[in-house]
């Protein structure tokens, strides 16, 4: 195996013993960012690859995920070149940790508003598994990265399922944590109540410790919970002998795929022979997650995109309005994508005098009653247990032009958003086409320590995350 190809964990290894240096990674990074990322496209186009810093282990970076003087621009045309003043706090804190941030950032749907990476300012990635396929979305660009053998390990953010998503798509680990669990200080705010920043990796082993680096407390975001972050690596514990695991009837209705069905199916089976107890249990308001999320992701995201006007940030319109007013108008006119301006209408409606009460506050309240539906499983269970998406990879412009049709791509992991819940994805299988398939596990909040014992005994015992795609 290539050095490209091992986890961060046995590279770190290999770099204690002095077996490689740092810069042997990053040529082999490289060799084979030459030989695949043509047709993959995990990175933002026209990044630098010749600046990966060859110290420490590199980390990909999503590109909303502000890095000190490195283009940060969302795949947004609105913040083209734009160089951030600062470090996000969890890239401070990776710094810190002693790995480094690669220069070149991965791709994302346009402000994270996406399930498959295809509304990219600057096009879209394919999915390293067969590339006439979306790697999912909006990290998309950090998973299919990561599948792909182009970076170690990665950073995504999660609103709705940003990672998850595609870290299933494309056969790898993705952690979405507790809401307040990582400081989100530099992440270019989508919908402030909903994001979450997360590791996407090879291994669940790596996913804990990267999760343990970015974590913690943050004067700088109050959301931040000011609470001991537990070393997670300590909970990569071989065993579910006691643990008791929930699977939703709610989550295995119409137009989840077959084959998928089949892989939790035997997942679940496997659990249950490790000695994990399994039962049925019920969360009665998962029907109305989709459109709650889509009321209160699209408010908070219009409020957010407010500031991107010509003034203090990236593009700026070169035509030369009469008014003020026309300069915004026209810069934002020229500056946002389609799925861009579909949400900032759609959230500046639903806020408005008249509607707010019976759209965006009603949204909320349902909201309570989804959480609180998490709360009276975990009152019984250790853990709740899912597909993380309904399908596999879908074709590259299959959803494109019906956006209703892709917001349901994240029917299973929005949930988790809404009640600030920690969930993960691991793989679980391969379909007959060799697409990867998602398993996705959640926990009480600020219970990731359950999190990752179980994924880790789960894979620890199957093989499909060693498995690689035939690029
Ligand atoms: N796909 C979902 C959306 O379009 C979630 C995106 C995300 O988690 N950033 O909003």
């Amino acid at each position: 195996m290539n050095l490209n190809q091992l986890t961060a964990r046995q590279l770190q290894k290999k770099l204690d013993a002095k077996e490689i240096k740092p810069q042997e990674i990053i040529s082999s990074l490289k060799q084979r960012l030459a030989e695949s990322e043509e047709k993959v496209r995990a990175y933002v186009s026209g990044a630098d690859f010749s600046s990966i810093p060859d110290e420490g282990l590199p980390v990909a970076i999503k590109d909303n995920i502000c890095t000190k003087g490195l283009n940060t621009q969302c795949c947004s045309k609105i913040l083209k070149d734009f160089k951030p003043p600062y470090d996000a706090t969890v890239i401070k804190k990776i710094k810190e940790a002693g790995l480094s941030v690669q220069s070149a950032k991965t791709n994302m749907d346009e402000f994270a508003f996406g399930s498959s990476t295809e509304n990219s300012f600057f096009g879209a990635t394919h999915n390293p598994w067969d590339i006439e396929r979306v790697p999912g979305g909006s990290s998309g660009g950090s998973a299919a990265a990561v599948a792909a053998d182009e970076a170690i390990w990665a950073l995504g953010s999660d609103t709705g399922g940003s990672i998850r998503q595609p870290a299933s798509f494309c056969g790898v680990v993705g952690l979405k944590p507790t809401y307040g669990r990582v400081s989100r200080y530099g992440l270019i705010a989508f919908a402030s109540s909903l994001d979450q920043i997360g590791p996407i990796t090879k291994d669940v082993a790596d996913s804990a410790w990267l999760a343990k680096i970015i974590s913690g407390h943050d004067i700088q975001d109050a959301t931040a919970v000011d609470i001991p972050v537990p070393d997670y690596t300590k909970a990569l514990v071989k065993d579910v002998k006691g643990i008791k695991i929930g699977v939703p009837e709610e989550y295995f209705v119409e137009g989840l795929d077959e084959e998928v069905k089949e892989h939790i199916l035997q997942a679940i089976e496997l659990l249950k022979k490790l000695g994990a107890t399994v039962k049925k249990v019920k969360l009665p308001h998962t029907q109305y997650a989709l459109p709650v999320y889509y009321i209160i992701a699209t408010a908070e995201a219009s409020s957010n995109l407010a500031r991107f006007d010509g003034v203090e940030y990236g593009f700026r319109t070169d035509s030369k309005g009469q008014s003020l007013i026309d300069m915004y108008e026209e810069t934002r006119g020229e500056g946002f994508g389609s799925e861009a301006k579909r949400r900032i209408i759609l959230g500046t409606y639903v806020l408005s005098h008249g509607y707010y009460e019976a759209y965006y506050l009603r949204a909320q309240k349902v909201r309570t009653l989804i959480k609180n539906d998490f709360d009276a499983v975990f009152k019984e269970f250790d853990c709740i247990l899912t597909p993380t998406s309904p399908t596999p990879a879908f074709k590259i412009g299959e959803k494109a032009a019906n956006p209703l049709n892709m917001y349901l791509s994240d029917i299973y992991t929005i949930p988790a958003n809404l009640a600030g819940i920690p969930a993960i994805s691991l793989p679980c299988g391969l379909t007959k086409k060799r697409l990867p398939v998602g398993l996705q596990i959640l926990t009480k909040a600020f219970d990731e320590e359950t999190l990752f014992r179980i994924a880790y005994t789960y894979e620890q015992n199957t093989s499909w995350h060693l498995e690689k795609p035939k690029l």
